[in-house]
């Protein structure tokens, strides 16, 4: 957090230091992003990723979609626009907030934009399934994704028992866990942890931590057999 001192903000270990909340999903050959944080840019370079095949989002909030410019480094590299995966919800926030992106006449070397509206319907990208799921964000709706026993879920503190049934059978979920004291549009530590015992998934990471969490070590070392907290870099394969 800009301007903070406390013990997470000034830790040493790499495990507290944290960019927006984004994950690369990638199969042998096809790449997805979920959603294009501020951090985008240094994300792809960091992650060294090379191909990139399309971006979903979950959700119109900046944190999730400041960095979405930065795709036209994709478009140079494979000269062609950028499919985008998202909700109604979603889509006119792009088109209002990269309005220079969908102009008539657009200034050379803007991002290329394909846009695909979803809804609840699985569909596919390349050879992974996705499988939307709605989860709710204080009153605003977001989309959790599933790719075929992976579900990735941030910025919900409720998902409703119908699309609950949705998620059941994962091997392994990203659910999001602000801190510990209630928040009003995010779970907390102990309501993410309730919720993947409700779901009964064996694997949990949680993620978009606040610094208000506490250390990474000390608050992993605290979680029951199987829940994690997710951290910069981590990489999960699945079968
Ligand atoms: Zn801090
Ligand atoms: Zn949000
Ligand atoms: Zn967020």
């Amino acid at each position: 957090m800009i301007g903070c001192g406390c013990e997470v903000c000034s830790s040493s270990n790499k495990k507290d230091k944290r960019l927006r909340s984004s994950i690369l999903v990638q199969s042998a050959d096809t790449s997805i992003v979920v959603d294009t944080t501020p951090d985008f840019r240094y994300q792809m370079l960091r992650a060294g990723v090379k191909k990139l095949d399309a971006v979903v989002f979950t959700h119109p909030h900046k944190d999730h979609l400041a960095g979405l410019d930065d795709v036209r480094a994709f478009n140079f590299i494979q000269q062609k626009a950028m499919p985008l995966y998202a909700n109604s919800l979603t889509e006119e926030a792009i088109k209002r907030e990269f309005a220079y992106a969908f102009a008539d006449k657009k200034y050379p070397g803007v991002p290329e934009l394909q846009l695909n509206t979803i809804s609840d319907g699985p569909f596919y990208i390349g050879d992974i399934p996705v499988q939307p799921v709605e989860v709710w964000h204080h009153k605003m709706p977001v989309l959790g994704f599933r790719f075929g026993k992976f579900m990735y879920i941030t910025d919900a503190n409720r998902i409703e028992d119908t699309e609950k049934e949705k998620i059941r059978g994962c091997d392994v979920i990203v659910l999001n866990a602000l801190r510990k004291e209630k928040h009003i549009s995010h779970y907390t530590l102990d309501e993410a942890i309730a919720e993947v015992r409700d779901l009964g998934i064996p694997r949990a990471y949680f993620t978009h931590i606040s610094h208000q969490l506490g250390l990474h070590q000390t608050v992993d070392a605290g979680l029951p057999e199987g829940i994690s907290l997710a951290y910069d870099g981590l990489e999960v394969l699945m079968n």
